[in-house]
């Protein structure tokens, strides 16, 4: 490249501790780990898409971090003297969508990543330094919309499971909706595809055509994709709060631990957009932060967090238990820590399918409610995930209806958040009230609703409806190997009926542990279980020192 970028922008001023100068002291410990050199105007330091990159901090001169070098070449900001380079992908070895260009030349100090993760681990002044400013890089990045590129249709299902994936990944990026944008025509077509062959994904030095979660995420370099070892001390399945807590507390404890997931860790409580009752965060944390937090602390201690991997059979051998992953894979471990949670059920209306994915939603985040911006919205459900998305949503859209079944909001949702409701002019609620039908052409327009009062019926406008309506285990991948309840919600501990207590020779099985001895079930999967993400992570905790006894009992 021949212009230096950037000229004319101002370093951006440090929020949240995203852009610190690291002093004297700090720079010279990071100069023993690596490298200074000198560089000139226009060298490229990493580029989107590079298979690995590693860490700088300015000396001297300027670098521009740039999204789309030698096209778009859109300048995201400018890092000057005593600033660092790069975001939380770097730590987690996921590919940079951003390049770094050197504006004004001068020097850098270059750290091999694997000693930058070391470091991060072992210097608790300069670990810290970083590590709050990542995570704030990746929120101001997430909210800028920078990063990699989505264009489809927003009545495309790809469209939005992509984005889905995206989302919940925590994935920066950037959507361009054929429907309303004017550019987004022109830009399929000069990437020589037609509207009709998209979503498309662009970025990370690919244009990639429809691809599956498994394909996206290796583009990306994603979630460790390495194969893992012969034999794991533990295996958790799972990635919500209740599998990331076990995931934490079994690496940093000495086992060799693996954790998947099928699309990304974080859970349920990911899809909330505040968390207002877990400890130690008075003013409340949304869920995907603090998923991506403990993604980090868990990584940390060595965990190997893999994703997306879906567990779909399950098998016991002599001395431990196999899963098989889809794609064929196959996961070995001494023990099992099943923590696959619980999804929420789906409305018994016709032609769901229909109008799932586009405008029936059982998840109310940014990116569904971006797409409702000032449109007549419905949320179905009395629980609190319900009441979180009612006062979320009606943030963004037009209108937004609570439909309950009962006469009276109170039953089963927190007296505070009734209280937000009740106060909230924003939300109407509807009791006694079902939707019907659905109705629309290519997306969701109204929803029929009948009032158990007087079983009339009226249609009601509707652009999306978000469903929270009880949810079920999701433990079908245990192929019945595992005892459990009716409903699939599995028996742990003293919970365990007689009757399933044959593998034990009639012995109690430790708390938490299921019918097998070393498979232990946490979280809300476990039947009984308090559906809290505080009790989740209690339980994926416990069961750690749990794994250790059964170990050892062996
Ligand atoms: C919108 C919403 C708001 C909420 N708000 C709150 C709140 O404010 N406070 C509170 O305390 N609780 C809240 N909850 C409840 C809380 O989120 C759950 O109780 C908690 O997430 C349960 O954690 P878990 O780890 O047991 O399971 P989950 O969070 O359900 O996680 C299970 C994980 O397993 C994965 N998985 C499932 N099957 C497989 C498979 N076969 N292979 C691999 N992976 C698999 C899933 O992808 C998922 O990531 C909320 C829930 C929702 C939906």
């Amino acid at each position: 490249m021949t212009e230096p970028l950037g000229l004319g922008m101002d370093e951006p001023a440090d929020r949240h501790g995203a852009f610190p100068r690291l002093d004297d002291d700090q720079r010279a410990r990071l100069r023993a780990l690596g490298e200074t050199i000198a560089t000139q105007p226009g060298q490229v330091l990493f580029r989107e898409g590079d298979d690995g990159y590693d860490f700088y901090v300015v000396e001297s001169g300027t670098v521009a971090i740039v999204q789309g070098l030698g096209g778009q070449n859109r300048v995201i900001a400018v890092h000057g003297t005593h600033r660092f380079l790069g975001e939380l992908g770097l730590l987690s070895g996921v590919r940079p969508f951003l390049s770094a260009v050197v504006r004004d030349g001068g020097e850098v100090t270059r750290v091999d990543v694997v000693r930058l993760r070391e470091l991060v681990r072992d210097d608790e002044d300069l670990g810290n330094v970083i590590l709050r400013a990542y995570i704030a890089r990746r929120a101001i990045l997430i909210e800028a919309g920078a990063g990699i590129r989505v264009i489809g249709s927003r009545y495309s299902r790809d469209s939005h499971r992509l984005r889905e994936f995206l989302a919940r990944n925590r994935v920066p990026h950037q959507w361009t909706d054929l429907e309303q944008d004017e550019e987004a025509d022109a830009l399929v077509r000069a990437l020589g595809i037609a509207p009709a062959q998209t979503p498309v994904v662009v970025g990370a030095g690919e244009v990639r055509r429809n691809p599956s979660n498994a394909a996206l995420a290796a583009m990306l370099g994603l979630g460790s994709r390495g194969a893992p070892p012969p034999m794991c001390d533990l295996v958790i399945v799972g990635g919500g709060p209740a599998g990331l807590a076990a995931a934490v507390y079994g690496a940093s404890e000495g086992l060799d631990t693996q954790a998947i997931d099928g699309v990304a860790f974080g859970g349920q409580a990911s899809t909330s957009s505040r968390i207002e009752n877990y400890l130690g965060f008075p003013r409340g944390i949304s869920g995907s932060e603090l998923a991506e937090r403990a993604q980090l602390q868990a990584a940390k201690f060595g965990a190997r967090l893999v994703v997306p991997a879906e567990a779909v059979a399950f098998a016991r051998e002599d001395s431990h238990f196999e899963i098989e992953l889809a794609g064929g894979d196959v996961v070995r471990g001494r023990t099992v820590i099943v923590a696959t949670g619980a999804h929420y059920r789906r409305l018994d209306v016709p032609e769901l399918d229909r109008f799932e994915g586009d405008s029936v939603f059982y998840a109310a985040t940014i990116s569904e409610a971006l797409g409702c911006t000032g449109a007549p919205v419905l949320v179905v459900g009395g629980g609190n995930s319900a009441g979180q998305a009612a006062m979320f949503l009606s943030r963004h859209a037009g209108s937004c209806r609570l439909l309950i079944r009962g006469g009276e909001l109170g039953k089963s949702m927190s007296h505070y958040l009734v209280d937000e409701i009740e106060r909230n002019p924003r939300v109407e609620v509807l009791t006694r009230t079902e939707i019907v039908e659905l109705q629309g052409e290519n997306a969701l327009e109204a929803a029929v609703v009948r009032d158990a009062r007087d079983g009339a019926t009226r249609a009601l406008d509707a652009r999306a409806v978000f469903v929270f309506v009880g949810a079920a285990p999701r433990t079908d991948w245990l192929c019945g190997e595992v005892a459990g309840d009716e409903h699939g919600f599995l028996f742990a501990g003293r919970d365990l009926p007689d009757e399933d207590l044959a593998a034990y020779d009639r012995e109690r099985p430790l708390f938490l542990e299921t019918s097998l001895p070393g498979v232990f079930a946490v979280g809300d999967v476990r039947a009984g279980s308090i559906k809290r993400v505080a009790s989740a992570v209690g339980e994926g905790s416990m069961a750690v020192a749990l794994v250790h006894q059964r170990l050892a009992a062996r």
